[in-house]
């Protein structure tokens, strides 16, 4: 008996998220989350236009762009320029001011609604897995109880219980710095100023209080000791050569600029998404956004996988897709910090050029914010990319590509008029449509996440498209 088919511990965005992709999928969820109840404070309060993308292709953009306040550029670090989002691609050329905690209060919701079991206030403890099984102990506080699974995933953050006891190495670089945090109030004029000793000290406004950022002049002895207000006040009056009263703290903590990249994403029946695959400097302000494109890339797989669907090996793919986005992650987030130290050194005016130029700009947009993601470069500029939402008429109605991914499952989009593709439909689901924006495709072969596994151009009818059916969808009929 399986208590559940898949034990996701941790309910930040990458559980959340991971939880609705499988129960959208018929998959029996269950996330047990340690804390009672979400935090009152906020960590990250963006999401980026590759989130936004992402989210879109269920039906979870609108809501949250309506709520949010949109932002035309997207946030770096180190260098002096905005970097716009205007013509990169996407559809959604914009960052998305919206609190983190609205995010998963709605993914909560929606995880919920599509019938996850959230287990709050439960501590995953220990596991053992099996070549069949994972049998996890967490704890409520007062009882210790064991879940058997199909398989557990770890999106418990970036001191992930799970990948340690998986034994998945965390190779990386230790903190070289670490800066205080303090949601505040005080009477400092927002934005970024300088000390003496080169130390930054960042104020940004956020509804009725400001969030102070202020490098430690010192690493701490121990970094999980406390932040006290005094501490803060202390650091921040030293940058400022002033005193400058700190009230009413809501939240105090520390981070540093460690980057630490899982060595594997997957170990048999365990896997890893988010904080718990990879922690990076804060640059960018891209946590969320990618936790959410791991949980994203990794659902449709998993719940494949669980239904016994799943191709030989698709499984895999998502240690290879996303431990090499990680990587470049850790990469982009180490450079800008770079940059940001260097200063004036001659060598970091080389990408600050970069930037300053048209073209240039708009490419560090897309590495930065993920929107450059492409899992099998060659061939058609769509091919292995998140395919644009482009307007289509499906059977007389206005719709868009977004929109037919919906319901989580492949899609061959067939835009031949004579619907050339309809025989596929005994394997895929078939979508015979028209569209102005795609004249030189026949059709396109969509993954459950938007991805382009397959394009049909014009005049080359269906070579290639039986080996990305099997590949991506399974051993489904193939028209001879
Ligand atoms: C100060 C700060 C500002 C940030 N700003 C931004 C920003 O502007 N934009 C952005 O995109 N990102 C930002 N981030 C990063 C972002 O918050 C994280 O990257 C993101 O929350 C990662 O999501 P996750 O789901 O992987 O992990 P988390 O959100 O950390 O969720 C992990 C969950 O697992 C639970 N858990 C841990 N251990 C166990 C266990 N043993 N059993 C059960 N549950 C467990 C935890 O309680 C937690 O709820 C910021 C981070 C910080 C610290």
């Amino acid at each position: 008996m399986f208590e559940t088919d898949v034990l996701i511990a941790g309910a930040g965005p990458a559980g959340l998220l991971l939880a609705a992709e499988l129960a959208l999928a018929g998959v029996r969820t269950t996330i047990v989350e340690r804390l009672p109840q979400r935090p009152p404070y906020c960590r990250g309060f963006n999401l980026n236009s590759r989130a936004l993308d992402l989210l879109a292709r269920r039906g979870l953009a609108d809501g949250l762009v309506a709520e949010g306040h949109r932002v035309p550029h997207a946030p770096v670090t180190g260098l002096p320029g905005p970097l716009l989002l205007d013509g990169a691609a996407t559809d959604h050329p914009f960052s998305l001011g919206i609190p983190q905690t609205r995010v998963e209060e709605v993914l909560e919701a929606r995880a919920r609604e599509l019938g996850v079991e959230i287990l709050r206030g439960h501590d995953l403890r220990s596991f053992t897995q099996s070549a069949d099984d994972v049998t996890t102990v967490v704890h409520n506080g007062q009882f210790g109880r064991t879940l058997r699974s199909r398989f557990l995933v770890g999106c418990d953050g970036g001191r992930s219980t799970v990948r340690k006891q998986a034994g998945i190495g965390f190779p990386g670089v230790d903190a070289r710095w670490y800066a205080l945090l303090g949601d505040v109030e005080c009477d400092l004029p927002y934005g970024p100023s300088a000390g003496p000793d080169g130390r930054s000290l960042f104020v940004i406004p956020r509804p009725g209080y400001v969030r102070i950022v202020v490098r430690e002049d010192a690493p701490p002895s121990d970094k999980d000791t406390p932040v006290t207000l005094e501490r803060l006040q202390a650091q921040v009056d030293t940058v400022l050569g002033l005193h400058v009263e700190l009230r009413e703290p809501r939240w105090l903590s520390r981070f540093g600029d460690a980057a630490r990249l899982a060595s594997k994403y997957r170990e048999g029946r365990v896997l890893l998404a988010g904080d718990a695959a990879h922690i990076h400097p804060p640059a960018g302000a891209i946590g969320v956004n990618v936790a959410l494109d791991d949980s994203f890339n990794l659902g449709w797989k998993l719940a494949a996988t669980v239904r016994g669907t799943a191709p030989e090996g698709l499984l895999d793919t998502y240690h290879a897709e996303r431990h090499a986005a990680g990587e470049r992650i850790l990469a982009n987030t180490r450079a800008q910090v770079a940059v940001e130290e260097a200063g004036a050194e001659p060598w970091a005016d080389l990408l600050r050029r970069v930037a300053a130029h048209p073209a240039g700009n708009r490419a560090l947009a897309e590495i930065i914010t993920g929107l450059d993601a492409c899992y099998e470069p060659g061939g058609h500029p769509w091919l292995g990319r998140l395919a644009p939402d482009v307007p289509l008429l499906v059977s007389g109605a206005e719709t868009r590509l977004a929109t037919l991914l919906h319901a989580g499952r492949p899609v061959l989009l067939d835009l031949t008029p004579s619907g050339s593709f309809a025989a596929w439909s005994a394997g895929v689901p078939v979508v015979a449509a028209s569209s102005p924006s795609t004249s030189d495709i026949d059709a396109v072969l969509l993954r459950p996440d938007g991805h382009v596994a397959w394009v049909g151009t014009p005049g080359a009818g269906d070579a290639g498209l039986a080996e990305a059916v099997h590949r991506w969808v399974g051993n489904v009929p193939v028209p001879v």
